[in-house]
C-alpha cells in the first residue's frame, strides 16, 4: 500500500461504514470513474427530507471506497438541503491528504454519485460551475 494513505483511510477501506444496499431506496445511484476503474453505488432512504438510512457499495481503489465510507458517515441525518452544500473541499478535509488531479477523481466519486442521485448533478464536484 502507498505511504500516502493514512491509517484511517485504510481502516475505512477494510471496514467501511454503512456498507451494503437498501431495499426500495428513495435514492439509488451508481457511477464509475473510468480513469481508475472505481465504481460506487449509494442508496438512501429519506424521512421528512432527511437521510434516515444510507448504504454504499463500491469496487476499486482504497481511496474511492474510503471516501465514500466517510461520506456516508457525514450525511447520516442530514437534510437534502444540507447535503447539497457538501463541497469538494469538505471531502478533501476529512481525508486529510493532498491529492493530485487523478486521485482527486477517486476521492470525489462518492460525492459525485450522491449529487447525481439526489439532485441530478452529473458533473464532477467542483467542476459543475
Ligand atoms: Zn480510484
Amino acid at each position: 500500500m502507498e505511504d500516502l494513505y493514512r491509517e484511517y483511510i485504510l481502516e475505512h477501506y477494510k471496514n467501511p461504514s454503512n456498507y451494503g444496499t437498501l431495499q426500495n431506496p428513495d435514492i439509488s445511484y451508481t457511477d464509475s470513474n473510468p480513469l481508475c476503474g472505481d465504481e460506487i453505488r449509494i442508496d438512501i432512504n429519506l424521512n421528512d427530507n432527511k437521510v434516515k438510512d444510507v448504504r454504499f457499495q463500491g469496487k476499486g481503489c482504497a481511496l474511492s471506497k474510503a471516501s465514500a465510507s466517510m461520506l456516508t458517515e457525514m450525511i447520516d441525518g442530514m437534510s437534502l438541503e444540507e447535503m447539497k452544500g457538501i463541497t469538494k473541499e469538505d471531502i478533501i478535509d476529512v481525508l486529510g491528504i493532498t491529492l493530485g488531479p487523478v486521485r482527486i477523481k477517486c476521492a470525489l466519486l462518492g460525492l459525485k454519485v450522491l449529487k447525481a442521485g439526489a439532485y441530478g448533478l452529473k458533473g464532477w464536484p467542483g467542476e459543475e460551475d
